[in-house]
Order: C-alpha cells, then structure tokens, then sequence
C-alpha cells in the first residue's frame, strides 16, 4: 500500500459496490459508486481537486489567495481540504436553506460562510451571483487575489470525472458497464463520466435521473427547460444548460419522486448498510427505473454521491418528514416498546 503525500492523493478510486435489493428486483447488475468515501465525504471533492490545479496551472490563483465559490455546501467542502492542504483561504457563499450539518462542516473545514436568501438563478441575489461579485472584490482587496472556482460552468470540473470516475468505472467493471445514471446539479458527474464511458463504449446508455423541481427533465424529453414541483433532495436538479452540461445529452430522462428516493435510502441503510444522503436515492431509483428499460441481464452504474449524516436534521428527522407528507420509518422515531 503506497503512503499517501498529503489528504488530495485519496480523493477517487472509490469502491464499486453491488446494491443486492436493486440488482435483485431488476435482474441487472447495479453498482453504486461509494464518493462517500472521498476525504470531504462526497463526489465534489474530484471536482474541487481539478477546478484548482487547473486555476493553478493557468496562474488564475496566487499563494495565499482565497477560493470564492457559491455552493449547495459539498464543493465548498471539497475546495476548503485543497485549499488548507495548497496555502488558500475559502471563502463559501450558500443559501441559507442548505443543511446546518454542512454548514458546520464547511466551519470545521476553516471556510468563511456568507449565507444569502436562497431565491433563482434570474434574481441577481442568487449565491451564484452573489459569489461572483464577492470574488470580484476581494480580488482588488486580499493580498494574495480571489479565484471564483465557477463549478457551474468551470468546465475542470466536467473534466474531473472524464479523467478519473469514467476510467475507474471501465476499469472496476473490466468494460462491461452498459448503462450510467445519475442527477446533475451542476452536470459534471454525469456529463463528464458519460464522456468517458461513450468514448470506450459507444452503445453505453446514459441516463439522467432529475428530482422535481429540476427544468432538465422536461427540457430533455420536451426541448423546453421547465420545472414543476419541488424536492427535499438538495446538490441536485437545475433550472439552466450549464457550461459543464453544454454539448450533452441523454439517451434517458426519468423524473425521482421524493418518496421514491427516500424510501431507497432508508432501504439502503437498513437493508445493506449505506448510510446516504437524498442524491444517491434519487440516483439508484433511476438505476432502478433504466434497469427495467434496458432489461434483465445488463449492469449499470449510479453514484452514491455523500452521507446521511449531512442530513440528520432533515431527511432522518421524523418531524421533518411528517410536516411535509412524507412518509416516516418506523425505525427513526423514538422506541415505543420498553428495551429488555
Ligand atoms: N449530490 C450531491 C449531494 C451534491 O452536493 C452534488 C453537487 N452539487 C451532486 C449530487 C451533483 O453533482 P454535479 O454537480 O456533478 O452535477
């Protein structure tokens, strides 16, 4: 086992884990990829990785600058290990609707928080915007400069999974992958690994798995960007074309239910012992859905993108599910019988 220099060498080469329940009813393979695994405990870490280097090796970052970046929390996570391991300040600009549990990470991470009202991409308050305008300045006041990493449409991070989570699934699945699913929030993990797995295999099925509340689905099946609804899920579902989703397109689009994804995660967790956050149900349930398309016999890919514990005050908090109509396991309210 070779020593790893510094945190940044384990991020990726993640495990493929078989999901027995999912593989079982369908009569396919299904492979969760586990990017829980990653050092800041979620996909995003890959993208932060390379958004970075990539700023660095085009003099875009300085010694002793600072990392702006607007995120639903995992990107800012994932840029706050680079940036302490690299010499940087973080400084993470999240709406406020975003978990208290990732909030506290980014903390413990040593990333200055700015939370603003979480309103749409159209309002010029967006955390988006806001970020942009705050790297703005304090590039002309920080004395190292300000870097807006951009993982919307910075497109390193695309480039992050064409270079390593595609390749890993070839090489774990020895080639015989034949379909790979899963959400966009800002398109990278799923159009970037669908790059690499089209260029090995070209016959591969791509799938888009987008919550309600998401304007991917409709605009794949309808060619018109619409949502309709909304979802707990969070990370997940896009009202635009990014940069990092332009130029790609899915063989299939389904649109995840939240009571659907749900109900895969509490599985997940009973059942197998993955403790997951809402993406990854919205993923397996379409892994699940692509596998009934495609047929018994093939193996498919998702990705299980962080962990539960992200979320305890939310998709595993008994009242937060029952406020808003969703149905809660037995197993995460209080024990009724007396314990023996
Ligand atoms: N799941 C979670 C929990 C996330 O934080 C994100 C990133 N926003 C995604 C999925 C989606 O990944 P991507 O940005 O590569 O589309």
């Amino acid at each position: 086992m070779p020593l790893h220099p510094d945190i940044l060498s384990t991020v990726g080469d993640t495990p493929l884990i078989r999901l027995a329940r999912a593989s079982e009813e369908t009569g396919c393979t299904i492979l969760g990829k586990a990017e829980f695994l990653n050092p800041g405990l979620s996909v995003k870490d890959r993208a932060a990785l390379f958004m970075v280097r990539e700023a660095e090796a085009r003099g875009a970052i300085r010694p002793g600058g600072t990392i702006v970046e607007g995120t639903a929390g995992n990107t800012g996570i994932g840029l706050a290990l680079v940036a302490a391991v690299r010499g940087y300040r973080t400084v993470i600009v999240i709406p406020e609707t975003q978990s208290a549990e990732k909030k506290e990470t980014l903390r413990l991470a040593g990333a200055r928080l700015v939370e603003v009202p979480a309103v749409p991409f159209a309002n010029p308050n967006n955390y988006v915007h806001a970020a942009r305008r705050l790297a703005g300045r304090l590039a002309e006041s920080e004395p190292g400069g300000a870097f807006f990493a951009d993982q919307f449409d910075n497109v390193a991070n695309r480039q992050a999974h064409v270079e390593t989570t595609g390749p890993e699934i070839l090489a774990a699945t020895e080639g015989r992958v034949d379909g790979f699913i899963c959400a966009a929030g800002t398109g990278g993990t799923l159009a970037g690994t669908a790059q690499a797995l089209r260029a090995a295999k070209p016959d591969v099925r791509i799938g888009l798995a987008d919550p309600e509340g998401s304007a991917l689905y409709a605009h794949y099946t309808t060619g018109t960007l619409k949502a309709e609804g909304s979802s707990i899920t969070e990370g997940i579902g896009q009202g635009r074309i990014t940069g990092n989703l332009a130029g790609f397109t899915p063989d299939h689009a389904y649109r995840i239910p939240d009571a659907e994804a749900l109900a895969i995660v509490f599985r997940l967790m009973r059942e197998e012992g993955l403790s997951l956050g809402g993406s990854s149900g919205i993923n397996v349930a379409g892994a699940i859905r692509l596998a009934r398309e495609l047929g018994p016999g093939h193996t498919i890919v998702t990705i299980l993108c962080d962990g539960a514990a992200r979320y305890a005050s939310k998709l595993f908090n008994p009242a937060f599910l029952a406020e808003r109509g969703l149905p809660v396991p037995d197993w995460l309210g209080p024990a009724t019988d007396p314990l023996p």
